[in-house]
């Protein structure tokens, strides 16, 4: 008898392997999307630890997340873009300094002469609870949007509009290279626009949230530090959860990492 469920299932098998085999040069290189998580994990992935699988279900909502994302991309592909700007799509941003390689998800530039006007957005779905506790009654009550608290999420996006200013202003200083570069960023904020677009997978509903520019601070902060952190080699394999700041980064982390196996015994 025909079991949809497993041909799903190893159909989605199978792209995953597809999508390791595209990163295979980059197993050494941390990941854009991992802004913000905890030291030890961005260890562990560097290193070439073998991850836990995600389970059957993960694996589908991550799909869902995927069609999504593909089916927004192709609408704007077909859009008319406003004269004079570049649409870049799943465009792939990298940063060598910090060993960081990745995909944005959209970018809108204008480039005149030295000057550039920059629109970056990431789109990310969301389960009716989480869209709830982001965007419901309580929350709105709390104020809890109007704090820039910068967690993963927009230290992502942040990290993205970095390395698409590091692509079109060969000219800026190194990320790693001290205060002068947070100087740099601060005379560029007003041109630059950074949002995640919230997608409710329960009712469709979307949002598109604005992020504050100190996030591009915030990420310049946490990918040094992460780099000085490894780099130093304070023996991080033998650093236990809470034995140092940063490991984990936040509370829920441990809970989902896929080293926990390496990681706690
Ligand atoms: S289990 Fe926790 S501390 Fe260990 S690598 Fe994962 S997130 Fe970090």
């Amino acid at each position: 008898m025909l079991n949809l469920e497993t041909i799903y299932d190893d159909y989605l098998e199978r792209l995953q392997e597809e999508r390791k085999k595209e990163y295979k040069e980059y197993e050494e290189w941390f990941s854009g999307s991992s802004a913000g998580s905890c030291y030890k994990k961005q260890w562990y992935k560097i290193k070439q630890f073998e991850p836990e699988p995600f389970d059957l279900r993960t694996k589908r909502l991550l799909r869902l997340g995927t069609i999504v994302h593909a089916d927004i991309e192709k609408a704007i592909s077909e859009a008319e873009p406003a004269d004079g700007v570049e649409v870049l799509l799943e465009h792939e941003i990298k940063i060598d300094e910090w060993n960081v390689v990745g995909h944005l998800d959209h970018c809108f530039l204008r480039r005149d002469g030295d000057k550039i006007e920059m629109y970056v957005s990431d789109l990310k779905t969301l389960a009716a609870f989480s869209w709830t506790s982001k965007f419901g009654r309580k929350a709105k009550k709390q104020s809890i949007n109007m704090i820039p608290t910068f967690g993963h999420y927009e230290l992502q996006v942040a990290t993205y509009a970095l390395g698409m200013l590091k692509s079109v202003m060969p000219e800026l200083p190194n990320f790693n290279s001290g205060d002068h570069i947070h100087y740099e960023i601060d005379n560029l904020k007003d041109n630059i626009s950074i949002n995640i677009v919230w997608y409710n997978k329960n009712d469709s509903k979307m949002k598109t949230v604005e992020i504050s520019t100190e996030a591009l601070h915030a990420a310049i902060a946490y990918w040094n530090d992460l780099n000085d952190f490894i780099n130093e080699d304070k023996n991080i394999e033998s650093i236990p959860p809470d034995g140092a700041i940063g490991i984990p980064m936040q509370g829920w982390e441990c809970k989902y990492c896929q080293y926990k196996k390496h990681c706690i015994k």
